[in-house]
This record gives structure tokens, sequence and C-alpha cells, in this order.
């Protein structure tokens, strides 16, 4: 008989986070972003625990850069090459970024080259520990993803692993044999086609909930990957007991994000001289990592027996991405103040989360400049 879970499952819009009177914080200075992670298999990292997603698109050396900068986390896309990387390394020695944080994103194809690539990154750049590695599969409930993960523990002992996504609590503890985080999302992605192609996928508020729960009961750490619409879902995430969030459409419309401006030019209801006004305005390309696009791009076409599970996406421009990471920091360092959290890791301890029914009021958001 197939089984039905009756209870409802939230996402980031379904709560809020209600403030509250806590320990006595005069000012969101006061709170400290910067925490402690005391990974399973033994490493030790610090940082504000921020990633940008591993995607082509956002995964690239200028968006990591700026988050390495900026005292948070970074993941590098797998379409790098050995060389393209290890230049990488070498610029950020250079001008002094710090490269604790930074994980070298791995796919399950082809994996003795991707092991290869990992031991040629050491011999001719010197990543050496501290070294991250993030394995990467759309789907990690295939044992071939789970083997691949215990070879890649067994190669790299002194590397944090994490591994992902899987979208339920029941495969976590497999997952944590051998990696430190689990990367949970499916179909929750900006990008992301899963649900309408599969119908498969977790909503993100009860998955973090769930995945958090039976990690840390025995010492490993999870990321909230997708759905990051603004700064204040990952306050909720880390309100959740998320240890890390990972977002790529946020990052998208960025200067620092791969791709060039596009301009677009849009005739609007204006009249002047008898024409119509023309409007400029501005988009980066954002496209998820299984869509047609991305499988022409990276892999030699979309194969008969695949349907595409990404859509291809033109971002609003934003700037710089030094404004969304201050909005990141602020965001949650003004979280903390209103419900009396010291830091990061105290967010979970501290909040208390209400369902809703309207979380925001939009009424003149079409009238926003
Ligand atoms: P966002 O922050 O844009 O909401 O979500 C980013 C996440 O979407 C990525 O980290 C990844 O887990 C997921 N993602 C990226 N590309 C695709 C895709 O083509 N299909 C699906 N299902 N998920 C994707």
């Amino acid at each position: 008989m197939t089984q039905i879970l009756s209870e409802v499952y939230l996402d980031y819009s379904d709560i809020l986070i209600r403030p509250k009177m806590g320990i006595n914080l005069n000012s969101r200075k006061e709170v400290n972003l910067q925490r402690l992670f005391k990974f399973k298999h033994g490493q030790t990292r610090t940082g504000l625990g921020v990633f940008n997603a591993n995607m082509a698109t956002v995964g690239n050396f200028d968006v990591a850069k700026k988050l390495l900068a900026k005292g948070m986390f970074a993941t590098l896309h797998k379409h790098y090459s050995l060389d393209e990387i290890g230049e990488f390394l070498i610029s950020c020695r250079n001008e002094n970024i710090p490269l604790d944080n930074l994980f070298i994103t791995i796919g399950l194809k082809n994996i003795d080259d991707e092991i290869q690539k990992l031991k040629d990154l050491e011999s001719k750049y010197q990543w050496v520990s501290p070294r991250n590695i993030c394995i990467d599969a759309p789907n990690f409930y295939i044992q071939r993803a789970l083997d691949i993960l215990a070879r890649v523990r067994n190669e790299f002992s002194d590397a944090v692993i994490m591994a992902g996504n899987i979208a339920s609590g029941d495969i976590c503890l497999k997952l944590l044999d051998y990696a430190d985080i689990i990367k949970c999302g499916i179909g929750s992605g900006s990008a992301c086609l899963t649900r309408k192609q599969t119908g498969c996928g977790t909503p993100m508020v009860s998955l973090v909930v769930e995945c958090a729960d039976i990690a840390h009961s025995v010492g490993g750490h999870i990321c909230a990957d997708g759905g990051i619409v603004d700064v204040g879902d990952i306050c909720k995430a880390f309100c959740l007991n998320s240890d890390f969030v990972m977002a790529g459409g946020m990052f998208a419309g960025t200067d620092e994000a791969a791709g060039d401006i596009i301009e677009k030019h849009f005739e609007t209801r204006e009249i002047v001289d008898g024409k119509h006004v023309i409007e400029t305005k501005y988009f980066k390309a954002y496209y998820g990592m299984s869509s047609e696009y991305a499988n022409n791009k990276f892999a030699g076409g979309m194969s008969n027996y695949k349907t595409s599970e990404g859509r291809e996406l033109m971002i609003p421009y934003t700037g710089s991405i030094d404004k969304i990471l201050q909005d990141i920091n602020g965001g949650i360092a003004s979280c903390c103040t209103y419900i009396g959290a010291v830091t990061v890791k105290h967010m979970s301890k501290c909040a208390t989360i209400i369902q809703v029914h309207n979380q925001l009021n939009r009424v003149f958001e079409k009238y926003s400049v």
C-alpha cells in the first residue's frame, strides 16, 4: 500500500521567526557571525555558514573569492579544469584571500578522472590540508553515489567532505559514515524543474528540521540548499538548526556571476513624439545544472533517456555582490538581536518559529523602484 504522510510539510514562506526578549543584546554589532565548526571526521573550520551554489553560473571564481574574503564559505563548480583551479589558488594566495573554506566540487561521472584531478591539484598546486570537497549529485539516492563517497573519503581522509543532495532524513546516517556535511534539498531551487517533471521533492523547512536532528545526533552537519529567496530565509534556515545555507539565484544577477550582462529593450506605454518610449533593462543568464542548456554545454547534449530538470532564466542585473553580502551579514545580525542570540549557533536555541498563512505585505510591491 502506498504510504501517505499526512503531516503538512512546510517551506520558508510558511513560517516566521517570532521576536522575543532574550539575552540583553544592545546592538547587532555585538553579534558574532563567525562560527567554529567541528566536523564529524576530525577537521575544524571557522566562518559564516553561507555558500554559493556549485553551479556554473555562480560557482565561479569571482563569486567564490568575494564570499571567502567576507569570511563565508564557497564552492567552485565541477567544470573547471585542473589548471584553472590551480591558477585560482595561486591568485588567492597572492591576494591573501583565505582558502580554508573553499570547496572543490566533483561529480559522479568519470570518477577516476575526478579523483586524479584532485590528486594533481595536490601535487601540482599544493592543495593540501585544510582542503574541502563537495560531491555533487542531483540525486544521492543511488548506491553508486554512496560508493563514490566512501572512496573519496578513503582517498582524502583529511578533507572536509560535503555530499548531496538528499531530501529525507532516512539516508542521513548512511552519508555521515563518510561525509561531514549533507547537502539537503531536492526540487527547491529557483532554476529547478524537478518537482514539475518528476513530482519529487520535500519543502525545505520540514526537511531541514528532520535532517538536522538526525545529523546532529551523530556529530554531522547539514547544508540547506535551494529556495533561498531573501536573506530572511537564510535566517530561518539557521533558526531551524541548519549549519550551512547554499544559495544560487540570490547571487545570479551580480557582476561577479559568470556570463555577460544582457541588455534588453522594452516598448513602454508612454508615447513621445508619436513613438513609444523604449526602456532598457539589464539581465544576467542563470540556468539549472540539469537544464537542456547545461546539458548541451557540458555533456554534449541531452541523452535520449533524460528530461530537462532545470530552467533557463534571465535574472535582473543587480550590480556588485558586495551589497548582497552586506545584506546577508546585516540581516543575520539583526535577526539575532530580535531573538536574543549572541552567535549564529545560538539562533536555533533562541528561536520560536510560528506557522503563518501570510508572510509578507506585498501591497506596494509593483511600485518598488
Ligand atoms: P536557488 O538558490 O537558486 O534557489 O537554488 C540553488 C540550488 O538549486 C543549487 O544549489 C542546486 O541544489 C539546485 N539546482 C541547480 N540546478 C538545478 C537543476 O537544473 N535542477 C534541479 N532540480 N536543481 C538544481
